[in-house]
């Protein structure tokens, strides 16, 4: 089985990729941050989770990163009229997709079984699972105040500084019962291209994820969100810096620390090979890998999956793929 931890826009990508080239998909399993979950408009919504799902059901359009393509925005036009708030834009179809999850929760399912239920419906093969079943939101300290993860990033666009981040709720979330047998049953590991603050840190912070992630037998790999210092997308960079950390490949690789075996760094940025080793614990510097970590298209998101495949065969982990 492979495992792999995710955001939303980067992660999904490689995620999407592995689903395809897996010779069983349904051997992949996708461990999805929640701390960016909130409620809006009496719903519940779970955005990394949704970004998943609607990509591996194949609904997701290019890279907006959010929402069905091709949905209708009937029920927003509506919310205008009543001058409820629509800066979160919310589709017609995707709309429903929360109320589903919402009525589902009120129920007393847990947010584990509501994927469940909401993946089969999609026919979606992988299994994806919510971090934790608990609530842990995310918020950051700018000049502009504390703000809810979404305010900072839909509503204001991500361009106010981060000086500091808080994922309220974590001393009290641990990984669900499936997150954790999924940990201890992988072959392989992989952290995800996603943002290493906001999206990974959370899946790393909840209590006991370290330790299974330590005492776990799998190969576990880290692939660089950041090429040539830059982010392909969204605010990690000025996030890095704003937290006082340099942001690069090896400054990921060192938040990473003793949780991976091996770095995948762009093929761009060989040439910083000893410094991402360099930047690893010293009794154990992770094998640095490089492969072509961009993905602009599916093909590039297959290559990225296969190369990775190729990767752990190389640490002596066989995946079946499919040919190519
Ligand atoms: P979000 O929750 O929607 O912000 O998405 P993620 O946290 O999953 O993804 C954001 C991160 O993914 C950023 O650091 C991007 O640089 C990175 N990213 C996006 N696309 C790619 C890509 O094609 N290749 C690599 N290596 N990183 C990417």
């Amino acid at each position: 089985m492979i495992t792999v931890l995710c955001g939303g826009v980067g992660g999904v990508k490689l995620v999407d990729g592995l689903a395809a080239v897996l010779a069983d998909p349904s051997t992949l399993t996708v461990i999805v941050n929640t701390a960016d979950d909130w409620e809006y408009l009496g719903l519940s919504i779970s955005p990394d989770v949704d970004t998943v799902l609607y990509t591996l059901a194949g609904l997701a359009g290019d890279e907006r990163g959010w929402g069905i393509d091709g949905d209708t925005w009937t029920a927003l036009e509506m919310l205008k009229r009543y001058r409820l708030p629509t800066w979160f834009r919310l589709g017609d179809r995707d709309l429903a997709t929360h109320l589903a999850r919402t009525q589902w929760l009120r129920e007393g399912r847990r947010p584990t079984e509501v994927t469940a239920a909401l993946a089969s419906a999609l026919g979606v093969v992988p299994r994806v699972l919510p971090m934790t079943d608990a609530r842990v939101a995310t918020f950051v300290s700018t000049p502009a105040g504390r703000l809810p993860f979404q305010e900072y990033f839909v509503r204001r666009g991500a361009r106010d500084p981060v000086t500091g981040v808080e994922f309220e709720g974590i001393e009290h979330a641990r990984p669900s019962p499936e997150v954790l047998d999924a940990i201890r049953s992988s072959a392989v590991i992989i952290i995800a291209p996603s943002n290493p603050v906001v999206s990974i840190g959370p899946i790393l912070a909840l209590q006991g994820m370290r330790d299974a992630l330590s005492a776990s037998a799998a190969l576990r790999m880290a692939v660089t969100p950041l090429i040539g210092g830059t982010a392909v997308k969204g605010p990690t960079v000025e996030m890095l810096r704003g937290l006082g950390m340099r942001a690069d490949s090896a400054a990921v690789a060192a938040r990473y620390g003793r949780f991976i075996d091996v770095f995948v760094l762009d093929i761009r940025d060989r040439a910083l090979r000893d410094t991402v080793a360099a930047a690893g614990p010293p009794a154990q510097p992770p094998a640095v890998e490089c492969a072509d970590t961009l993905m602009t298209d599916p093909a590039g998101r297959r290559r990225l999956a296969r190369a990775l495949i190729d990767i752990a065969a190389r640490h002596g982990i066989e995946v079946a793929a499919t040919t190519a």
